[in-house]
């Protein structure tokens, strides 16, 4: 296992509240110290990412997540919906009120306006495709107060059924919608603009960074409309020709 595996593993373990970790004994070592009766041996770690992982064990395991203090203001948590073997996923920052009222990802005004983006796209470009045929879903999956920006920590705790809903699901490509998804997914303090237009990758599977539909409803942001349009028509294309 590497420096790096270790350090998930670990992170894994904490955010499940785990504090104490027994080291079990190498199976070709040289013979252990008898050990005290009382020190049960630890149980194998389980992967990070299960074998044969699905979304609904994903959902089993987020359970009533009381992990982060996101948990505090929820109605409803928001995991995510769609078709679980969607070749392209979308990925938001966190539920809004509309969100967090319904238990569903993208309800509000901007989801009607990701709907848009999506099956007018394709039907312009000729494709077959409606909003139930991707996976849209969230960074954070209970809504932050005030619809404040997650921070940090809210990240990377909710962060880990993130990367398990995109490794359940593996699809050809991924859609990263503003900064907070796209920092999330590929752990980089670059901005949207900067990034937008050109394949990123999140392990193997081909990423594209695009404005965020809530920025995009904002009347000054027109020129940015344009440019998530063409990111889509890219993104659509190569899933889906
Ligand atoms: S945001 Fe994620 S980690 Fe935090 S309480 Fe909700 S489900 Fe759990």
């Amino acid at each position: 296992m590497t420096q790096d595996e270790l350090r998930r593993y670990l992170e894994f373990y904490q955010d499940l509240g785990v504090k104490t970790l027994v080291r079990r004994q190498a199976k070709h070592a040289a013979p252990a110290e008898p050990q005290p009766a009382a020190v049960a041996e630890a149980p194998a770690l389980p992967a990070l990412e299960p074998a044969g992982d699905t979304l609904l064990k994903i959902l089993e395991d987020i359970g009533d997540c009381k992990r982060c203090r996101l948990h505090e203001g929820r109605n409803k948590l928001v995991f995510g919906t769609g078709n679980e073997q969607a070749k392209l996923v979308f990925v938001g920052e966190g539920p809004g009120a509309d969100e967090d009222e319904q238990g569903l990802p993208f309800v509000g005004r901007a989801g009607q306006l990701l709907t848009q983006m999506i099956e007018g796209t394709a039907r312009k470009e000729g494709i077959p495709l409606v909003r139930a045929d991707v996976y849209i879903c969230n960074v954070v999956k209970c809504r932050p107060p005030e619809n404040r920006t997650p921070q940090p920590d809210e990240m990377e705790i909710c962060g880990q059924f993130l990367y398990r809903q995109l490794q359940a699901i593996r699809p050809k490509a991924i859609c990263a919608l503003g900064s907070t998804a796209t920092k999330a997914v590929l752990g980089t303090k670059e901005g949207v603009t900067r990034l937008r237009g050109k394949w990123q990758r999140w392990r193997d599977i081909p990423v594209m960074v695009t404005y965020h539909p809530s920025y995009l409803l904002r009347p000054y942001n027109q020129n940015a409309k344009k440019e998530a349009w063409e990111d889509l028509k890219m993104v659509l294309h190569y899933v889906y020709d």
